[in-house]
């Protein structure tokens, strides 16, 4: 893995989140994206080579609308930006991490996304993401 490429808040509210991380940051947001597949819509703030990725549910059997019923809003995952997604899906796979979706997705960003669930991963949903060219 070669770093963290962003991560995901999940929010409520999208709009009010883009102006609170906007103050907290003292910069915009430099993108908006509804990712269909997965009921969610987002927001990207770049911070040096890492990004945070404001996550809020179109849909309420959205995995991020359970997320917030269950915990709150806060911290969702954490995505580190990998050379070759398949290769580390093996990799990880072979040494028992749990693999939510063998077959990489396509996520927000220009990405290609795997996630491991946290049951394997001390209770912290891991994304992995490669960015397709
Ligand atoms: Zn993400």
């Amino acid at each position: 893995m070669n770093k963290i490429e962003h991560i995901g808040i999940a929010v409520k509210d999208i709009e009010a989140s883009n102006q609170l991380f906007a103050k907290l940051f003292n910069k915009e947001h430099y993108k908006m994206e509804a990712v269909e597949s997965e009921g969610v819509k987002t927001s990207f703030f770049q911070l040096g080579e890492s990004k945070i990725e404001l996550l809020e549910a179109t849909r309420d059997d959205s995995p991020i609308a359970k997320f917030i019923a269950k915990k709150g809003e806060g911290v969702h995952h954490i995505a580190f930006d990998v050379t070759d997604i398949h290769a580390e899906v093996e990799r990880l796979k072979g040494e028992g991490f749990i693999v939510l979706n063998e077959t990489p997705k396509k996520g927000a960003d220009n990405k290609l996304v795997v996630f491991l669930h946290p049951k394997s991963t001390n209770g912290t949903l891991i994304e992995l993401c490669q960015e397709i060219i």
